[in-house]
């Protein structure tokens, strides 16, 4: 199982704003390429996450398109 890295510090957690309110965040891991959201969120509820949306380090600052990741 691959797990895509934070460039910057290495953590696997990040996380994407929903488009609609930046305010509400989706924490997620990133294996194989896959993105894995948090078990406490219902699939419904949880953003499309597109290779150009922006992805945030859940650890430190960094934050990128999330093509990047991969
Ligand atoms: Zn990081």
């Amino acid at each position: 199982m691959v797990y895509s890295k934070c460039p910057a510090c290495g953590c696997e957690q990040f996380y994407v704003k929903d488009p609609d309110d930046e305010y509400e965040i989706y924490e997620f891991e990133c294996r194989d390429g896959e993105v894995c959201f948090d078990k406490g969120l219902s699939a419904d509820d949880c953003p499309e996450v597109s290779d150009d949306m922006e992805v945030f380090c859940n650890v430190c600052a960094w934050h990128d398109k999330f093509h990047k990741l991969k």
